[in-house]
């Protein structure tokens, strides 16, 4: 059993934390709407009345916030309230460069940290079979990976300090980009008289064959859970995609990177959200795409 404060109990947190109570720990919760408190009270976190509160007497800090400003403002707070050695752990999505502030916060307070982002959405956050890709020193991995196993099936340590959310943006470009393509090749294929079901049949099992065809497919009937079979209701949403795309934008320039699709799709997206549909699934892009 270890003593746990989870920061940020939304739509991911709050399973998360759920997940963390049943593996047996002791944790202790703190989130800006009230609401979302007594939600996690009800799975058996303990809710605290502010971050200081929260943190008071844990091994382990975990925050779960929007973006790096939240999490830069949040772990000012956590540091200054933990004595040195307690380990701090930030599974949101956030921009390369205030992850690596945040770890250089965490050292000067002598605190081991981690950058922890994660895949597979709030279904993942609630069966417990997220994805973690990490980045911090190998003895902050190392006291994390339990902490870790009881939320997800698969605990990546991709490297040194930023790592994790480096991996993180670079999958989620590769899924912008995918998706778009399968997009639009369905809509070829209607204007060309082709069957979902006969371009899924093909494309699915030869080279075009993609995370975005097999298991996401963007139309109606191939693949049964998919979201284009429920209207489109996230999912992902468009929204959290831009997001992502955004971030890796922001890297590419900062890096020096050429990213000219990742750009087109940051594009796209930008143009699909300004159209009102930041709140559906992302794959519904391809209505956009049909013109
Ligand atoms: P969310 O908006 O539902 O939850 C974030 C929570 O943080 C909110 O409840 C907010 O009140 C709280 N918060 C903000 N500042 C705070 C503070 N100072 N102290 C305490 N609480 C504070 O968002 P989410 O969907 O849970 O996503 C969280 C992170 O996970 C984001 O970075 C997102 O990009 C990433 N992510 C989301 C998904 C997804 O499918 N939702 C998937 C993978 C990664």
């Amino acid at each position: 059993m270890t003593r746990i404060a989870f920061i940020g109990l939304g739509n991911m947190g709050g399973p998360m934390a759920a997940n963390l109570v049943k593996a047996g720990h002791a944790v202790a919760g703190f989130d800006l709407v009230p609401a979302l408190l007594e939600a996690a009270e009800a799975t058996g976190v303990k809710p605290a009345s502010d971050i200081s509160q929260a943190v008071s007497g844990a091994e382990v800090v975990v925050t779960m916030l929007p973006q790096g400003r939240h999490v830069l403002a949040a772990w000012t707070d956590i540091l200054g309230a933990i004595p040195s050695g307690t380990l701090v752990i930030d599974c949101s999505t956030i921009d390369v460069a205030s992850a690596r502030e945040a770890h250089d916060m965490a050292r000067t307070a002598g605190c081991p940290s981690l950058d922890a982002p994660v895949s597979g959405g709030t279904s993942g956050a609630a069966a417990g079979t997220l994805t973690f890709m990490a980045g911090g020193t190998p003895e902050s991995f190392a006291r994390a990976k339990p902490v870790l196993e009881a939320m997800g099936r698969k605990i990546v340590h991709c490297g040194e300090a930023g790592a994790g959310q480096a991996a993180k943006i670079c999958n989620n470009m590769i899924l912008g980009i995918s998706m778009i393509g399968v997009c639009e090749a369905f809509a070829l294929g209607e204007k060309l008289g082709l069957s979902h079901q006969a371009l899924f049949d093909v494309a699915s099992t030869s080279s075009g064959q993609c995370w975005s065809i097999n298991t996401y497919c963007p139309v109606p009937g191939p693949v049964p859970a998919s979201p284009a079979n429920n209207d489109y209701k996230p999912g992902f949403a468009a929204a959290l995609m831009l997001k992502d795309l955004r971030l890796s934008q922001e890297a590419a320039l900062a890096t020096g990177a050429s990213t000219p699709l990742g750009a087109e799709a940051a594009q796209l997206f930008t143009l699909f959200e300004k159209q009102g549909n930041g709140g559906r699934d992302f794959s519904a892009i391809i209505e956009m795409l049909r013109g």
